[in-house]
């Protein structure tokens, strides 16, 4: 559970967020929308413990993130791969970090290549980010995060870059992660159709006067159980 209490945050003055408040229930899934500068990649900086808000607090699982990071893993904006190590690389690293008992080095592959191939990247595992296009790079880090295995998933425009048919696929796929998993996930979206078919809970930032951020709308979403219906429902 995450709980945003009366956040407010500038840049150097410059307000972007003004008595935020929100909580995020367990397994919840929580897509933020709004205009590009208002405040939605600051805003889940702050829930990942990474920044702090100005005054207000971040609780995860009624722990000050201020005092102690969560255990979350985020795919951000910019993809965050280190560029030195291979697809594989990266993600035998991260579970590295994760997995407590010793692994063979086989075995770590192995399950490196299998989240390479849950994002369909199979075919280049040996490829280093600068070797890859924007949408595998993008794959390649939600794989990483996928390999973390944390409760609470972050991720700003994580499909941004990908082609329609492999957004499709990934978007099954993280929504499985969700509901079979029961994983918290924070997602940023500028496609309303993908946050309709992702949302438990849509939360919109609005633009307020220059600089500010109004306010946010909680809209509650009946999450729609497969494509067809989300379709039907459209009536397209
Ligand atoms: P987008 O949809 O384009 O990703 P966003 O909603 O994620 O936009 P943010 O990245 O949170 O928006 O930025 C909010 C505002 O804060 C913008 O006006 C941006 O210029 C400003 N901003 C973001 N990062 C910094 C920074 N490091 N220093 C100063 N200003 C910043
Ligand atoms: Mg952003």
């Amino acid at each position: 559970k995450i709980e945003a209490k009366s956040i407010y945050f500038d840049y150097d003055g410059l307000e972007i967020l003004n008595n935020i408040n929100l909580t995020v229930k367990e397994g919840e899934f929580v897509v933020f929308m709004g205009p590009s500068g208002s405040g939605k990649s600051t805003f889940l900086r702050l829930l990942t413990g990474l920044a702090q808000p100005k005054q207000g607090e971040i609780l995860v699982n009624n722990q000050s993130v201020a005092k102690s990071l969560p255990d979350s893993s985020v795919v951000f904006q910019d993809y965050s791969l280190f560029p030195w190590l291979t697809a594989e690389e990266n993600i035998i690293l991260a579970l590295k970090q994760k997995l407590k008992k010793s692994k063979t080095k086989k075995e770590l592959e192995q399950l490196a290549q299998g989240y390479l191939e849950l994002v369909q990247l199979g075919h280049a595992i040996k490829k280093y980010p600068g070797e890859m296009s924007g949408g595998m790079r993008q794959r390649a880090a939600i794989a990483r995060a996928l390999s973390l295995g944390s409760d609470l998933m972050f991720m700003d425009e994580p499909f941004g870059a990908l082609d329609p048919v492999t957004r499709i696929n990934l978007q099954d796929l993280i929504l499985q992660v969700n509901r079979e998993q029961q994983r918290t996930i924070v997602f940023v979206t500028h496609d309303a159709e993908e946050a309709i078919f992702l949302a438990d809970r849509i939360v919109m930032f609005t633009p307020g006067p220059p600089g500010k951020i109004a306010e946010i709308i909680d809209v509650p979403f009946p999450k729609t159980r497969n494509r067809k219906q989300l379709f039907e429902s459209l009536e397209f």
